[in-house]
């Protein structure tokens, strides 16, 4: 049956319009120089819309993991599901990173930097390195088990109240599940009833979010793009000549893992159609484009997975908030092409074994990469010192960074919603409403 509302009432056209418009604005707002205005009155429509998906994430995971793995009813599936989901979320990741390593061996876009343009831009972010450095080197000075602490946070409270803890509420809310699996029935499921409601009203608040979402992306892309610019409108040029390249090389790289890994992964594990897997997590890619945060797009895309393609409650709500948290394809792949592009434009070599350091650390980096906004970056830091490059190269590709960083994002949900479509169909949990409905957009009422 042909779907018959009107294409724009659809949420995807409407965030298309929104982005558009914002992109539109945005330009005319750099070349006029409104940067103050768009700031103060355009740029807060856009926090409001991150900061309240943000706010329901929380909640969101705490209540779907911890009544995912209650309901696992026991702890070998929990296990089978588990290690299969941990299985392909680091085989992707790594399978990213070396996409990403292939394609700047061979495009060598650090070859391509004109040597004034590598000058100026190392002048111009001094500043901006060093405030990522201190973040970092934090991040470093710790010992080798510090990434085994940090999961394990001391208070529930304090680690919920930053949405860069997201780890932590991850293995809070599996060891509340796994302890409810173990309770007599009558005990458990008072609070598994008050997690169920929680967990329902979370999901009719995403909606009612994304009513607000072609305003909210209209904001963010017209903020992004009089942050890139300043009030010198010509800057964005000069960046995009300099590094284009270097853009080039991770466009291309996040492309072919999205087509070559995931809808490779689709097409071997499930009989879902490519183009219905897309149409049913386009808004989920529009929303993170426009955030940049696989955090603050989690709601949608448990919303979309469930409803639009069929993913049982039971997979989804395992399987896309730990992929949120600690699958970060986009976010490997771009850091690999960066550490390699930053060390091909200092004339240094990255032989055989920096790149084999790159592939692990970049798995473990963006395993630890917090779901918000320019986190890869920061990562990137520690890489970059262990194949002993120096870390200031992150201003060469700083000015760029906001725009690989809503590509990667969209790569990185992609690949959470991919990877759980397929453990669905491997665990017979996977029953895709037909084609029509598939095509109904979020409600518009
Ligand atoms: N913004 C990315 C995300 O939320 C992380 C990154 O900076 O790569 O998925």
């Amino acid at each position: 049956m042909a779907d018959s509302e009107a294409w724009y009432k659809k949420s995807h056209w409407q965030i298309i319009i929104g982005m558009l418009l914002g992109l539109v604005y945005g330009l005319i707002a750099a070349a006029a120089g409104w940067s103050k205005f768009t700031n103060d009155w355009v740029a807060p429509f856009g926090v409001i819309f991150i900061n309240s998906l943000q706010l329901i994430a929380i909640p969101l995971v705490v209540a779907s993991l911890v009544l995912g793995v209650a309901s696992l009813s026991d702890l070998k599936k929990l296990s089978r599901i588990g290690s299969k989901t941990m299985g392909i979320y680091i085989g992707t990741t790594a399978i990213a990173v070396v996409i990403g390593l292939v394609i700047v061996n061979v495009l060598q876009p650090g070859l391509q930097v004109p040597e004034a343009a590598r000058t100026q831009l190392q002048e111009q972010f001094a500043g901006d390195v060093s405030a990522k450095e201190e973040i970092a080197a934090d991040v470093q000075t710790r010992g080798p088990l510090q990434i085994l602490i940090d999961i394990v946070p001391s208070n529930f409270f304090s680690a919920a109240s930053s949405n860069r803890n997201m780890l932590q509420i991850v293995f809070v809310s599996l060891m509340v599940g796994i302890g409810l699996i173990q309770l007599e029935k009558a005990q458990a499921k008072p609070m598994i009833d008050v997690l169920e409601s929680l967990n329902h009203v979370v999901i009719r608040l995403v909606d009612l979010i994304m009513l607000f979402a072609p305003i909210g992306v209209f904001s963010l892309i017209a903020r992004t793009i009089t942050d890139l610019a300043g009030d010198d409108f010509s800057q964005i040029l000069q960046l995009l000549t300099a590094l284009g390249f270097y853009c080039i090389s991770v466009v291309l790289g996040l492309t072919l893992h999205v087509c070559i890994t995931y809808f490779g992964l689709l097409k071997l594990v499930t009989k879902m159609p490519i183009k219905t897997f897309l149409q049913g997590i386009a808004p989920v890619q529009l929303v993170a484009f426009s955030t940049s945060s696989s955090g603050a797009t989690l709601p949608l895309t448990m919303e979309r997975c469930e409803e639009k393609l069929g993913v049982s409650e039971e997979v989804s709500s395992f399987v896309i908030p730990l992929g949120a948290t600690i699958n970060m394809d986009g976010t490997a792949l771009y850091q690999a092409v960066a550490a390699v592009f930053i060390a091909q434009s200092m004339g240094m070599d990255v032989g055989l074994t920096g790149q084999l350091t790159i592939v692990l650390t970049a798995v473990l980096a963006s395993i630890g990469t917090a779901a918000v906004p320019g986190a890869g970056i920061i990562m990137l830091v520690i890489i970059l010192q262990s194949i002993g490059v120096p870390s200031s190269g992150i201003a060469l590709i700083l000015g760029v960074d906001r725009i690989l960083d809503m590509l990667r994002t969209v790569t990185n949900v992609t690949g959470d919603a991919s990877v759980a479509v397929s453990i669905a169909s491997m665990e017979g949990q996977l029953n895709p409403p037909n084609l029509s409905e598939v095509t109904d957009h979020i409600r518009t009422h």
